[in-house]
């Protein structure tokens, strides 16, 4: 039998102690990666993840863990650009500051951590990165503009910076996840009127049903990140239950 696929490789994810960043260290893990979790809180990631904290908002502070991440995995050759932070609202509910704030975590923290990375990402023979953008890139959801907005964002930054990096040999991809049942969808819930009633309206929004799980989404990233997909950059995955690309009659 052959090694797993990410044998002898190392990845770097951001939001890595949570939801879909937790999954998809833990299947590259699983597939023979060594992974470190960059994370605001890193203090519960499980061995043989290594958690390091930092804020993707920060650059000194991510330059700073990208460089301890590289020298305690011996460099890196996947980046999974993965935290995110959500917002509520219409075009007239937020002030500047929190479309800054929200900016800077979901499109500055990429193009930091990114950044920081390319060097070690430039030395290796598979080198990816995946980002993790959204359903609300491709789709008008209500009451998102401003969360909407990074995510356009992400694609066309995933795009771009594929672009960008071609002649480097480093592939750059994103996922677009549809609502996916993580603590940040649980955190949600928990602030409607109704939980319930919001749990099920999420739900019935996905042509499948049911929220889609970390773990697909982690199955998703780890594909774009394999040496296996290397003819595939620029491209984003949906993983949403068919809500993109369907057209379904709704469930009597
Ligand atoms: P989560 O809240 O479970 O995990 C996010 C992780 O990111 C947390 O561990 C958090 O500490 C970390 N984080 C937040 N801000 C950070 C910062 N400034 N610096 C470093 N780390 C930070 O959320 P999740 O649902 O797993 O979301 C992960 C990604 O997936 C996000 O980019 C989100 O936009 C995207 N996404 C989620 C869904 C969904 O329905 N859950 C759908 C589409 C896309």
């Amino acid at each position: 039998m052959s090694a797993p696929e990410f044998t002898g490789l190392t990845a770097v994810v951001t939001g890595g102690a949570s939801g879909i960043g937790l999954a998809t260290a833990l299947l590259l893990a699983s597939r023979g990666a060594r992974v470190a979790c960059l994370d605001l809180v890193p203090d519960g990631v499980p061995e043989p993840l290594i958690g390091i904290r930092a804020d993707v908002s920060d650059d000194v502070a991510v330059r700073a863990a990208v460089e301890e991440a590289a020298q305690r995995l011996g460099g890196i050759d996947v980046l999974v650009n993965n935290a995110g932070i959500g917002a509520q609202g219409t075009i007239e509910d937020n002030p500047d500051d929190e479309w800054r704030r929200v900016f800077e975590v979901n499109v500055f923290g990429i193009v930091r951590t990114t950044r920081a990375a390319l060097p070690y990402l430039r030395e290796s023979r598979h080198a990816a990165i995946v980002n993790t953008c959204s359903i609300a890139a491709t789709a008008g959801l209500p009451d998102r503009v401003l969360y909407s907005s990074t995510k356009g964002a992400v694609l066309a930054l995933t795009r771009a910076t594929a672009a960008d990096l071609v002649r480097d040999g480093i592939r750059v991809n994103c996922v677009n996840p549809g609502t996916a049942d993580t603590p940040w969808i649980g955190r949600l819930l928990d602030r409607a009127d109704d939980p319930e009633a919001e749990r099920a309206a999420l739900n019935a929004r996905q042509p499948m049903g049911r929220l889609v799980t970390a773990d697909e989404v982690a199955a998703a990233i780890a594909y774009l990140a394999s040496p296996l997909s290397g003819s595939t950059t620029g491209t984003d995955l949906a993983v949403d239950g068919g809500m993109s690309g369907l057209r379904v009659r709704p469930r009597s």
